[in-house]
């Protein structure tokens, strides 16, 4: 094995990008190496040390660096750009919001066109329950920060002055901001960030493969995580505890689906104590998983509900709550007696994000885009699982156009590869060396491809991942 490779597998970090050999080296004149971000999710000595990988342009499932070269982003961005890099519709819808009103607000009950029909639309097209109304954000962060407030204003309206705790679980991700930070259940999210706030709480993580007992099938894994959360409640005060917050698939925490049983379980505990259940669809809305939402896959019905990313295919930020009927009802009859409901942002409901919304939700519903992604599913799904039996796989696991690989010595959850080693940035390094940008994230690769990706750029996909396999089992057998 190269151990002369950087270490990229902190838990949560090293997205891997390993690519110095295709940049040159340059000053900027500070004597510092390197460029003038502090950049999202990147260790100090990525800056420093190497030049990034500078995305310049994109066409449909590909994007292109300053080089020219061209990759399959097997990511889609961030888990976003659903409709690939080049929609002319979406463009379009933006330009002419810009032409028309590039902006204006939503406060004090003025707003705009498009942030009213988005509205309506997301409450018509989210089926699982019935929905009461829709509030803007500008990502997903900021749609599960606001979530906590919500849910406080909510329970010191009714008077329930003490059910303001939240439950998430570990490997969560629900964003980076103060109290989505919190929520997540991600070691370096937290790590020297004085977090998480002391209001939340973590469940187990539900990973049927790395934490089952032996001889425990899904269905009873799944029963013995619903009774450790029910005893987590118990133990607090049922009335302390205020909600809980679930992605239907876990997305950066490791590409984690469910086990069987696993949200009828949660959800009848939940119900027991009166405790809220918030879906984090940032990932998993708008067809990814073959489903127009995650909580139509696994029969969630959830008081509210978080939005972002394939909302507006990433084309602008934006993001959005929906809220329940029960739960809208009495924020309205609190703001009444406040004065308002004081809460909310600049640019909730920008008239350019949420016209570049719209269409892409009209694009979804024309090109029936969860049942094209239910069509895709074996061919994706049964195309990368089929390395499942590499020496060094663990397990590849997914649904829908989601799925995640982990590296893993002896096939055995408990034997992780040396972190030195970076096992997951060498299968990183090797694809992207081919034309293709995954997700490295220590030893666990994800992908999440446009849903509008062709057959052909599956097959290719699939190509390039068997061939930096190949040459990642070499280097570490
Ligand atoms: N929730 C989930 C499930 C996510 O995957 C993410 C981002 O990856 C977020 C929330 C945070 O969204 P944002 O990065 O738009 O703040």
């Amino acid at each position: 094995l190269n151990r002369h490779l950087p270490c990229f597998s902190s838990s949560f970090g090293g997205f891997g990008h390993s690519g110095a050999s295709l940049h040159t080296e340059s000053e900027d004149g500070s004597g510092f190496k390197g460029h003038g971000m502090l950049a999202p999710f990147t260790a100090g000595w990525q800056i420093s040390d190497l030049h990034p990988l500078v995305i310049e342009r994109s066409e449909g499932s590909y994007v292109f660096d300053t080089n020219g070269k061209k990759y399959l982003d097997s990511l889609a961005g961030l888990w976003c750009t659903a409709l690939g890099g080049s929609e002319p519709r979406l463009v379009a819808a933006a330009t002419s919001q810009l032409n028309k009103l590039p902006f204006y607000h939503s406060f004090w009950n003025r707003t705009t066109k498009p942030s009213l029909d988005l509205a309506k639309e997301l409450l018509e097209m989210f089926t699982a329950r019935k929905m009461g109304k829709v509030f803007f954000t500008n990502s997903g962060s900021e749609a599960n920060d606001s979530q906590v407030k919500l849910v406080w204003y909510y329970n010191n309206a009714l008077g329930r002055l003490n059910k303001k705790k939240f439950i998430a679980r570990t490997k969560a991700y629900h964003g980076s901001t103060l109290i989505s930070a919190s929520l997540s259940g991600l070691p370096p999210l937290h790590q020297k960030f004085d977090l998480p706030a002391p209001f939340v709480l973590h469940t187990d993580c539900p990973h049927y493969w790395r934490y089952h007992l032996p001889g425990e099938t899904e269905e009873e894994f799944s029963g013995r995580l619903a009774t450790n959360l029910e005893n987590l409640i118990l133990k607090e005060g049922p009335d302390t505890i205020a909600a809980f917050i679930a992605e239907p698939i876990m997305g950066a925490g490791g590409v984690i689906p469910p086990p069987k049983y696993y949200f009828e379980k949660v959800q009848a505990v939940l119900k027991k104590y009166d405790i809220l259940f918030i879906a984090d669809e940032v990932i998993t809305a708008f067809g990814r998983l073959g489903t127009m939402f995650g909580c139509d896959k696994y029969n969630i019905q959830p008081d509210l509900v978080s939005l972002a990313k394939a909302l507006s295919s990433a084309y602008m930020p934006i993001g959005a709550i929906l809220v329940s009927p029960e739960i809208a009802d009495v924020i309205h009859s609190q703001s009444n007696k406040l004065g308002s409901f004081s809460h909310g942002f600049t640019y909730s409901g920008h008239p350019v994000s949420c016209a570049v919304a719209l269409e892409a939700l009209k694009i979804y519903k024309e090109r029936n885009i969860a049942e094209r992604v239910r069509n895709l599913t074996p061919h994706f799904q049964e195309g990368i699982k089929a390395f499942a039996g590499s020496p060094i796989i663990g397990e590849i696991r997914g649904t829908g156009l989601i799925l995640g690989t982990e590296f893993i010595d002896n096939k055995s959850p408990n034997d992780p590869f040396p972190s030195e080693w970076g096992v997951g940035a060498i299968f990183g390094a090797e694809c992207e060396k081919r034309g293709m940008l995954v997700r490295v994230a220590g030893d666990g690769i994800f992908m999440s491809p446009p849903l509008t990706i062709s057959p052909q750029e599956l097959d290719e996909l699939i190509g390039i991942y068997e061939e930096a396999l190949k040459s990642t089992e070499e280097k570490v057998e």
